[in-house]
């Protein structure tokens, strides 16, 4: 990647070779339509659901449980919406929180324009919900809990284990959005009680635009989109056969040596945190200290022009984020930093640096170098 020092993994990741590798075929030979019934129209499905399987396997979900969608934004759309639609009948209130990504937080706004309610639960000074409030948010009518898996911002992991358990307790379904999640934690629904996960390939060195669902078997859910009777009349449109086979091995290579990626995430993570704290005064470290995503760095650097960061550092050839990808350039303090209690001042000048494969500590030197040159 010649000179460019990435640190923004958690708005995008390259497509690993190996995975670029098994995509090829289906652009070319294999370009088969999987609901034709001659050979290459089944040899594209059967490698659809070989992706879904692998998925399946990493989720600990029945591979019939998993619907391929075009994006992580369009999972949790069809989540959200789709066990809203098909449950108001039973309630049209549902619990969220004030940090999710757009996908969902826009999609709950749509929700509440249609006549459901919506309660968007506060979270503490670290990013976490608070158990205590979610369950005295549920009502009657409560049909769906969605609290993301890990915040795309500052990191923090929420307490899903027990969300799972309330959820399960209250007789209500429980949707997180994993994009950030997946690739970088071990996941398993049965035992985390999650009735539907969001999850999108380009967030863990897979191609842009490819996502999936996972609904657990049995739960009633609308389509979103009219047309055709593909994923099992849930998702129509003619299926991305390339890209599912990309998500299938992007998917399959995270968790093959998922420990060992954490590790090298966790060691360049601190060591840039203590070089920040050794070499440049007046910052604040945001989200969670210990409880957040190995490769995410989320820190206020006071002292610093927090609307000229990105562009000083882009000339330094470096890529990293304030805030979401989603808001850099509006000059709107980020929601999830106003919703941890950050002032306007410490949420300006917020900067999220979330490692990734290719890193060292030698970029993070130059990084600091720079960093150092910009008070
Ligand atoms: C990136 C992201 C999304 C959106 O995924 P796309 O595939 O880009 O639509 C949703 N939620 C979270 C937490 C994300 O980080």
């Amino acid at each position: 990647m010649n000179n460019i020092k990435y640190f923004d993994h958690a708005a995008t990741t390259y497509v690993k070779e190996e995975v670029l590798k098994e995509m090829i075929p289906y652009f070319g030979i294999e370009f088969g339509n999987p609901s034709s019934v001659y050979s290459i129209g089944r040899k594209a499905k059967r490698a659809i659901e070989e992706a879904r399987h692998k998925v399946a396997k990493v989720l600990n979900s029945k591979s019939d449980e998993i619907y391929f969608t075009s994006c992580g934004s369009e999972s949790d759309n069809l989540a959200i919406k789709g066990i809203a639609y098909a449950h108001k009948s039973k309630g049209k209130h549902l619990i969220t929180t004030k940090i999710e990504h757009h996908a969902v937080l826009n999609t709950c706004k749509t929700l509440e324009k249609q006549g459901f309610d919506v309660t968007y639960l506060n979270v503490d000074e670290y990013g976490m919900i608070n158990l205590y409030e979610l369950e005295n948010a549920i009502r009657d009518d409560t049909i769906l809990i969605s609290v993301m898996f890990a915040n795309n911002e500052i990191g923090t992991i929420e307490p899903i284990n027990e969300i799972g358990k309330i959820a399960k307790a209250h007789n209500i379904y429980f949707h997180t959005d994993a994009v950030q999640a997946v690739g970088n934690l071990l996941i398993d629904v049965q035992e985390m009680n999650i009735d539907a996960l969001s999850l999108s390939a380009h967030k863990f060195y897979g191609p842009k635009g490819i996502g999936a669902l996972y609904v657990r078997n049995g739960i009633e859910f609308e389509k979103i989109q009219d047309g055709g009777h593909q994923e099992r009349d849930k998702r129509a449109g003619t299926e991305n056969v390339a890209e599912i086979v990309g998500l299938g091995k992007a998917i399959e290579l995270a968790y093959e040596d998922i420990n060992e990626y954490n590790k090298k995430l966790i060691e360049l993570r601190e060591y840039y945190i203590n070089q920040v704290e050794k070499n440049i005064s007046n910052i604040h470290i945001n989200g969670h200290r210990t409880n957040r995503l190995s490769g995410n760095a989320n820190i206020s650097f006071l002292d610093i022009d927090g609307e000229k960061i990105l562009f000083e550092l882009d000339k330094y050839g470096i890529c990293a984020s304030a805030g979401s990808a989603c808001n850099s350039g509006t000059g709107e303090p980020s929601h999830v930093l106003t919703a941890i209690g950050l002032s306007q001042e410490a949420a300006q000048t917020a900067l999220r640096i979330t490692f990734g494969e290719g890193n060292t500590k030698q970029d993070i030197d130059y990084l600091i170098d720079v960093l150092k040159k910009m008070k």
